[in-house]
């Protein structure tokens, strides 16, 4: 899970993390009442969408007085910002963190991310900071300095000191410097993060150290036991379909094809995507209903899978061990029921109470064409877009 730059910044402050004074605001009235609470004269106005490359983008602004901040507000709120991370559409502007601004004599890069081979949280630094980590590292690799830390006992005071004076500050900012390395190492730590980054660590012109951008990613198998974590969540950052499903509790992940699955078990999903592969078409996404699954939740995987316009044939591949094939064939004859379906529905059944799912599936009037094998499954599927697709092809395109 992903939050904004203006949580992720409260977080780290909690931590110890120095930020400059900034509040979050949602309409450009409320934009100068921010900046007039903040006080100074410089302001910057930051779009808060889940992406990164927003200065470069047009979404960070400095303003010198309430006016721009009103213009700048008005200009950004309602926007949807394409950067190099959004794709081509972009992300829609609904917040805006004003936030005092400070001049900036150096930006630094500090990145915290779990190694996963050496099993350990690892810190990235480089002088070098303000550009994404991946323009940096293809730029001047020579300047990356990496730490690892021991679980055992943490991140250690030297370990922070050394790592400062690798970035090239001076000693009256080692201090402010280490409190903010340290304190983002344990909001990691202590939060179940999986990525912390703080870009730019930006050292001012009057030589302090403050964190002037903040992106942390979270854990979400780790959520449960961190509701101050999980309460951050926006789903409006999200992709809809994704956000649906993990209301569900159903494991899914939109794709760019056309044919919908729904599949049980994350390993038949794999497979079952390489079998569309095989047979010569794409699947639209993979879509893994558990073990266990009720008819209401395989009518939700369906209604899922089914709001997705890109979606032309639904292809249902359960091997029933743990779930049972009379569930999931209520569940599909449910939700066809409640949608009118019209795209054709392949299904393959196997394993507990194979019978009674096929004769439900049969007996349902529902038009769904019947599978043996995985194979056979994927190749009726396929025909059937075919079929689908020659006979609407104009109306399949004018939708997408
Ligand atoms: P990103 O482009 O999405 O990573 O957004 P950032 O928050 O990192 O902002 C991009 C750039 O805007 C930074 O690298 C800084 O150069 C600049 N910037 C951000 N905050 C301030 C500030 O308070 N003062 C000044 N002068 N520049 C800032
Ligand atoms: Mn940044």
């Amino acid at each position: 899970m992903d939050i904004h730059e203006y949580q992720a910044k409260e977080l780290l402050s909690n931590f110890g993390v120095p930020i400059p004074r900034g509040i979050v605001a949602y309409t450009p009235d409320q934009a100068v009442y921010c900046a007039r609470e903040i006080g100074g004269n410089r302001w910057v106005i930051k779009a808060q969408i889940h992406s990164g490359g927003r200065g470069q983008a047009g979404g960070v602004r400095i303003t010198t007085s309430e006016h721009e901040v009103h213009a700048a507000a008005a200009d950004l709120l309602g926007r949807r910002l394409v950067t190099k991370q959004t794709g081509p559409q972009g992300k829609l502007v609904q917040r805006l963190y004003i936030e005092a601004a400070v001049p900036i004599a150096k930006e630094l890069y500090v990145g915290f991310v779990l190694d996963r081979r050496a099993e350990r949280i690892c810190v990235v630094a480089t002088p070098e900071g303000g550009m994404e980590i991946e323009e940096i590292a293809a730029q001047s690799p020579g300047s990356l300095l990496r730490v690892v830390i021991e679980p055992a006992v943490g991140m250690q005071g030297f370990q922070a000191r050394e790592l400062c004076f690798g970035l090239g500050l001076e000693a009256p900012q080692i201090p402010d410097a280490t409190r903010a390395v340290i304190g983002a190492y344990r909001a990691f730590r202590d939060l179940d993060a999986t990525m912390v980054e703080i870009n730019p660590l930006a050292v001012t012109a009057d030589g302090r150290v403050l964190a002037l951008d903040a992106k942390m990613t979270f854990d979400d198998n780790a959520l449960f036991r961190r509701p101050n974590v999980r309460e951050l969540r926006d789903y409006t950052e999200e992709d809809p379909r994704e956000a649906d499903a993990s209301k569900f509790g159903l494991n899914y992940v939109g794709l760019d094809g056309q044919i919908g699955c729904i599949v049980n078990g994350a390993g038949l999903a794999m497979a079952t995507m390489d079998m569309i592969k095989l047979a010569g078409a794409e699947p639209a996404n993979f879509l893994d209903v558990g073990g266990g699954a009720s008819p209401e939740r395989v009518a939700a995987a369906f209604r899922l899978v089914l709001s997705d316009p890109r979606v032309k044939v639904v292809l249902v591949n359960i091997f029933a061990g743990i779930n049972r094939c009379d569930w999931i064939a209520q569940g599909v004859v449910q939700a066809a029921r409640d949608q009118h379906i019209s795209v054709p529905i392949v299904a393959r059944l196997a394993g507990t109470n194979v019978d009674e799912g096929r004769r439900i599936l049969s007996e349902s009037g529902l038009h769904i064409i019947p599978a043996e094998s995985l194979a056979d499954a994927a190749r009726k599927a396929v025909a059937a877009l075919g079929d689908d697709v020659r006979a609407g092809a104009g109306s399949a395109q004018a939708a997408r």
